[in-house]
């Protein structure tokens, strides 16, 4: 490390960045940001990996404090599942049981029963609200957890994308009516939809799953749909589910109350339930839309270091009182900054160049650097260089407090903007079938009006499988799937009942569907 550090300063520092470029090896180039951000280290059990503090205070987003408005409140529930209760919906487990992983043996002994490691905890959670929810007036009851789930993912791991074991928090929710529950899917939606476009400065997509791409044993799902460019494809970024009755129905988990509306007091009605998650994905797909070659790209609203001030201009020949005036001045904007609700960090580490430091910053993302020299120092300016497109321009010092978050905020609104920009651009309108495979090979995905059904929906998948390119063996499927069914129908010309045809088959059309290979 010590060896590295030297080569840097030699360098200059600034070529040497990433080392493996974006657009050629995609893969490599995300691992490499992951570590020279010191956001990610790698774990010996495969799949797994630790997240360091610079990406777990990503995670710590304002989420919770959402939520907590709609008056869902925080509890724990074990992580141990017994084989009995897991395996009771049947449909669910199906989807699940291949990711299952089960503790079997303790110390030297073998348990009698395995029990499951939670992949999802409805099955853990709802015998709970059979017995706590005795009458409508216990309801709604709305509980999430703050969590790790295990899914033992076959497909290739990939940090914070799809990992074996996966930070996120599960709400759980059991509402009296459907009204109240579809209310509820589409609130949480909502906040997801924020998190990426309003913090994370990510576009998505908001929509509802097909029946095959459903959360298995759910009624139905909607999802917030990303995209990365540079691999062309669709990303689940996060669900929320309405589960109907089919986890509180009699043969299920029997939770059950009185009907309040009906008068003779015979009625029964199986609740309601809802249950949405958004895990630690959210990172992954941040860093790969906005990284660079010079590493992590930061949307200001999430930075733990928001503005750096580096010290420029200091040589062998600059007076150590010179040198300490400049050392002072960075601390004191640090702390004007502060004080403006800036997070800002003064880097006076005396053993590296400016242009070690600088590139460090770049590397971890920090969306603007203060430089200030002696020059500046005399015109009472600082120099702002932004990381997200380089630019620079003077700012002042008189106007810091107000200049700084200013331009963080114009940073975040451009970073989201040109983001979108390159979704929309790549989110292609197509109605004849000859256009779909060209389209997806073309790193794009497409819109077409679609007969939602399930064979189709296979037909699709392996259709599309054969694609012209050559694949990368470790990549996912290169078979088309739909991504969701987008709630904003109004971008495309009405489809027309009877007359529109599904861009497959040639059966009736029902809805414009997005479809894309995918993550
Ligand atoms: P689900 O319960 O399957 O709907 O998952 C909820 C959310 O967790 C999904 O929308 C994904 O964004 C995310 N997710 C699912 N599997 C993984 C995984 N293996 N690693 C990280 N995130 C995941
Ligand atoms: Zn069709």
């Amino acid at each position: 490390a010590r060896k590295e550090k030297e080569d840097a300063k030699i360098e200059g520092a600034v070529q040497i960045a990433i080392g493996i470029k974006k657009e050629v090896d995609f893969a490599g180039w995300y691992t490499n940001v992951l570590i020279k951000a010191d956001m990610l280290d790698y774990y010996n059990v495969s799949g797994c990996y630790i997240l360091k503090p610079w990406s777990y205070s990503i995670w710590e987003n304002w989420f919770n404090k959402e939520i907590r408005e709609l008056g869902v409140q925080n509890s724990y529930f074990p992580m141990f599942v017994s084989q009995k209760v897991l395996e009771r919906e049947k449909d669910h487990i199906e989807g699940f049981s291949p990711e299952v992983a089960w503790v079997t043996r303790a110390g030297q002994s073998d348990l009698e029963e395995p029990i499951a490691i939670r992949p999802t905890s409805e099955t853990a959670m709802y015998p709970y609200y059979a017995k706590w929810i005795k009458s409508h007036r216990d309801l709604p009851l709305k509980l999430n957890q703050w969590n790790s789930v295990v899914r033992w993912e076959f497909k290739n791991p990939q940090p914070f994308l799809r990992t074996r074991e996966f930070l996120w928090q599960e709400g759980h929710t059991a509402h009296l009516t459907k009204a109240e529950a579809d209310t509820e899917v589409s609130q949480i939606l909502d906040l997801y939809r924020r998190v990426y476009e309003e913090l994370l400065a990510v576009p998505v997509v908001p929509g509802v799953k097909s029946e095959k791409e459903k959360f298995a044993g759910g009624l139905y799902t909607t999802t917030v749909e990303g995209f990365i460019p540079t691999s062309g494809r669709g990303i689940q970024a996060a669900t929320s589910h309405c589960l109907g009755q089919n986890f509180s129905r009699p043969e299920m988990f029997n939770i059950v109350v009185e009907d309040p509306n009906d008068p003779t007091g015979q009625g029964k009605i199986y609740v309601w339930q809802n249950s949405w998650g958004l895990s630690t994905r959210t990172i992954g797909v941040m860093v790969m839309t906005h990284g660079d070659n010079q590493g992590l790209v930061l949307p200001p609203r999430v930075a733990s270091v928001q503005a750096v001030i580096v010290p420029c201009g200091i040589t062998a020949k600059t007076s150590d009182a010179d040198r300490k005036r400049i050392n002072d001045k960075c601390d004191e904007l640090a702390t004007t900054l502060k004080k403006a609700g800036v997070r800002a960090k003064a880097d006076l580490r005396d053993a590296y160049t400016p242009g070690f430091k600088f590139n460090d910053w770049e590397q971890k993302g920090v969306p603007l650097r203060l430089e200030i020299g002696p020059a500046d120092l005399t015109k009472q300016q600082t120099i702002g260089v932004r990381r997200d497109n380089g630019a620079k321009a003077p700012i002042p010092l008189a106007d810091l407090a107000s200049a700084v978050p200013a331009l963080l905020e114009t940073i975040q609104n451009d970073m989201f903007k040109r983001a979108q920009d390159t979704y929309f651009e790549r989110l292609k309108t197509v109605t004849e079938w000859k256009d779909v495979v060209p389209t997806l090979d073309n790193k794009c995905v497409v819109v077409m009006p679609w007969c939602e059904e399930e064979a189709c929906e296979d037909d699709i998948k392996e259709r599309s499988g054969k694609s012209a390119e050559p694949q990368d063996e470790r990549a996912p499927s290169a078979g088309a799937k739909s991504l969701c069914i987008p709630f904003d129908q109004s971008r495309w010309p009405a489809i027309e009942p009877g007359k529109t045809k599904c861009t497959a088959c040639g059966k009736d059309a029902k809805r414009w569907t997005l479809f894309g290979r995918s993550y």
